[in-house]
């Protein structure tokens, strides 16, 4: 059978005819980040009109919050200058920009400060430039500059991708993603299968490795990749980070592939490269391979937020505001912070090098 060449649902089935069924991990990397049809590199996925919303984009209070982190962390490891302010996966701009707006009551902060934008979509690059005028790009972490750093990650660690194994009575088995047959209503669609892989429970954390049988679980060797060099470069380096995801805070086994397209849940094989696909953030599992940093928490983020002020800022806009603003003031930090929104799925993670003063927010 010809695939149609021009979409990524006939790339992915071209690959699988010639090379077989292809792991989860690479179905997800060529789905979000196909250099020409991957979903993150041609749209901007998010807000009302796209398919998620973040919790920089909910409130301005989120970046500004942020912005007074880092500075109180510059003081702390007493103003670095210059030093790197960079950004994992920025999406539009709206946090970082946010940020230097509430960091503007320093000006030696942002002087001293090399905004570094670590982004893979040109799309959202173009967005960022408008944004965030007086940043630089670059491609991944490792291309960053040398420097005393501060880093932010909101939401960066969950686009990575996974690969997924299930125990089966075969023992571990790679959760692949294969071809259906074609019928005249569906040319292409996908379904999963198993590899048995004899070297996978190698890979796993202890915690999960003695799973019963069906259990599936997740490694993220793109996740691990990153922490390694983020840990490894603050004990070198110095300077400090925050990770911000959905997660949990311990290693467990469990499916959390999620695909969203315009804010509802679909099936992760159903539309490659036109929803997002992500998974939950084992934030463990970063803990133990940030060798060299020192880390904090993983606290909920209603409770970051709450200790870094959110509730002052809050009361401060209001203030000024109209009845309708003062409507979505409340919205905004209820959805950031209650219990049964963002408040407690999401999780913060501290890190930094050693000798470094205890970071704000996980007292
Ligand atoms: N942090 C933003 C956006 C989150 S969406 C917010 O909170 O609103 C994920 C972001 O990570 C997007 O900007 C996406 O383009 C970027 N991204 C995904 N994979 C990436 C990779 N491998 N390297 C760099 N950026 C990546």
């Amino acid at each position: 059978m010809t695939f149609p060449p021009h979409d990524l649902a006939g790339h992915l089935a071209r690959l699988i005819e010639q090379q077989g069924p292809i792991s989860l991990a690479t179905y997800m990397a060529l789905a979000l980040a196909h250099p020409k049809l991957g979903y993150y590199m041609t749209r901007d996925p998010l807000g009302a009109a796209g398919d998620f919303i973040t919790s920089p984009e909910i409130s301005q209070m989120f970046g500004e919050l942020l912005g007074l982190w880092c500075l109180d962390m510059w003081e702390k490891l007493g103003r670095p200058d210059p030093f790197i302010l960079a950004e994992l996966g920025p999406g539009r701009g709206t946090l970082m920009a946010d940020a230097l707006r509430a960091t503007a009551l320093l000006p030696e902060f942002a002087n001293a400060a090399h905004v570094a934008l670590v982004e893979i979509s040109p799309v959202l690059q173009a967005e960022q430039k408008r944004n965030v005028p007086s940043a630089t790009w670059y491609k991944s972490f490792s291309a960053l500059p040398d420097g005393p750093l501060l880093l932010i990650a909101n939401e960066f660690f969950d686009a990575l991708p996974v690969r997924q194994f299930q125990r089966t009575d075969l023992g571990w088995c790679e959760r692949c993603v294969a071809l259906q047959p074609a019928t005249s209503d569906l040319p292409i669609s996908f379904k999963f299968g198993l590899k048995p892989d004899p070297l996978a429970a190698t890979l796993l954390p202890t915690a999960v490795r003695d799973a019963p049988e069906g259990a599936i679980a997740e490694i993220s060797p793109a996740g691990d990749t990153v922490i390694a060099a983020l840990g490894a470069r603050l004990h070198a380096q110095g300077g400090a980070a925050l990770i911000i995801d959905y997660g949990h805070t311990r290693s467990a086994a469990g499916d959390t592939l999620q695909a969203m397209k315009e804010h509802r849940f679909t099936d992760p094989l159903a539309e490659p490269g036109l929803a997002d696909i992500t998974a939950h953030v084992d934030f463990e599992n970063l803990r133990k391979k940030a060798a060299g940093a020192t880390t904090y928490g993983p606290v909920e983020q209603g409770d970051f937020l709450l200790r870094l002020g959110i509730g002052a800022r809050a009361g401060k806009l209001k203030q000024r505001a109209t009845p309708d603003e003062i409507h979505d003031t409340d919205a905004a930090l209820h959805r950031l912070t209650g219990q049964t929104t963002m408040g407690r799925l999401f999780k913060v993670l501290g890190l930094t090098g050693p000798g470094t003063p205890a970071p704000a927010g996980f007292e």
